[in-house]
């Protein structure tokens, strides 16, 4: 009997190693991965320059405390800042160690005018935003509450599109809405442009902060660095993590100037958060992703994906009831539970993942080849064919 504490329904399969878009069974078999550790693994497994990366750093220097500088840090801050709305950054280890911060921060802005009331976050009901106590009750979602409380104060919610909703949840204590620019667990539920910029004028005529959560939709996934650039507008923090260690564990936070005026020394911190290491895959990561058209291809393989899927629908349109996403980030709605499919996709030597609403997520390497999505698309095919 394992070991492990009992909180996740895994599959009966493990991996022995992995290359590209592919992972191979301890049985011997051979899968096409579209999880990617949930797009974590942006530039697929085994990746040649990412190992020669972190092979390199790990022969010089792993750890050292954010006590000194860390050269390796300060280069992939500046980075993210050159090709981002943000002027700081914060590193981290994870998704919800970035959207916690992201909360204090916004909380510590207002503290620090005066504002002590104004402390208050906005969500939307059913997101996903990590699971500290904190960020399961921003999150708001039955599921990840239940058995938690008490309850974590301080966050409000509204139903994603109800813009009626979400202008009445607005008070005089509201600090900040937080989303997330394309919601990932939800269900792949892209929030148009227009909202987003609609978000923005509201935060501006209110005063408050705009956080958008891209852990999940940012760093390459949507097709752009990050999904916010689509609708031209610009937050006020951002939290992300999963993609930009392309599977090292990092998280971050991303502030402009005038937010970050407000955290001294002694506001945060971590131990791990930032360290050569983690950093030298950061970096890499980078490297890769703004080399000419490599975004650009994101977003047509992406396309490309799409497009195919609602071919599929077309042809089941009793199975499939929509395809959502953006860029490498899709989800197959279906009418029905979506176990089974998923069962059929593994049987069949595809890897997927769920989200909410009857959702099949495909979350294809950024580097996927368009030969392995032309697979992922054939066997989605079959599967389709042979479960009715
Ligand atoms: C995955 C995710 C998180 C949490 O990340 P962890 O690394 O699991 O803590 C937060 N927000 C979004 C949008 C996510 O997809």
């Amino acid at each position: 009997m394992s070991k492990i504490l009992n909180t996740y329904n895994r599959k009966k399969i493990a991996f022995t190693k992995g290359k590209g878009s592919f992972l191979y069974s301890t049985n011997g078999k051979k899968y096409l991965d579209f999880v990617q550790g949930i797009a974590v693994n942006c530039l697929g497994h085994s990746n040649d320059y990412l190992i020669k990366s972190i092979y390199k750093q790990s022969k010089k220097l792993w750890h050292v405390s954010n006590a000194f500088i860390i050269p390796e840090q300060e280069r992939l801050a500046k980075r993210i800042t050159q090709k981002s709305f943000a002027d700081f950054v914060f590193f981290q280890n994870s998704g919800l160690e970035a959207t916690e911060a992201a909360i204090k921060i916004a909380r510590k802005y207002f503290h620090n005018k005066g504002q002590k009331n104004k402390n208050r976050i906005l969500c939307i009901n059913n997101s996903f935003h990590g699971r500290s106590l904190a960020t399961i009750f921003a999150s708001n979602s039955k599921k990840m509450t239940e058995g938690f409380y008490p309850k974590v104060p301080g966050f409000d919610h509204f139903n994603f599109a109800d813009h009626q909703g979400l202008e009445k949840a607005i008070t005089k204590k509201t600090a900040a809405i937080m989303v997330e620019t394309i919601m990932g667990e939800g269900g792949i539920k892209v929030i148009p442009d227009f909202c987003l910029q609609g978000l923005r004028k509201i935060c501006n005529k209110k005063k408050i902060l705009l956080i958008l959560d891209e852990v999940q939709c940012g760093i390459g996934r949507s097709g752009k660095f990050f999904a916010y650039e689509h609708a031209k507008i610009k937050p006020d923090i951002v939290p992300i993590a999963k993609g930009i260690g392309g599977g090292f564990p990092i998280g971050a936070v991303l502030v402009n100037k005038k937010v970050a005026s407000c955290m001294k020394p002694g506001s945060h911190g971590s131990t791990f958060g930032g360290n050569p290491l983690a950093m030298s895959a950061g970096n890499a990561v980078m490297d890769v992703m703004f080399k000419k058209g490599f975004l650009s291809n994101v977003a047509k393989n992406g396309k490309f994906l799409i497009s195919e899927l609602n071919k599929i629908k077309k042809k089941y349109p009793k199975i499939i009831k929509e395809v959502r996403g953006r860029g490498l980030l899709v989800g197959l709605c279906l009418y029905k539970d979506q176990t089974k499919f998923i069962n059929k996709l593994l049987e069949n030597k595809l890897l997927t993942v769920k989200a909410a609403e009857n959702v099949v997520r495909l979350l294809p390497p950024l580097n996927v080849k368009k030969s392995e999505i032309k697979l992922s698309l054939k066997i989605i095919e079959k599967v389709c064919k042979n479960i009715i």
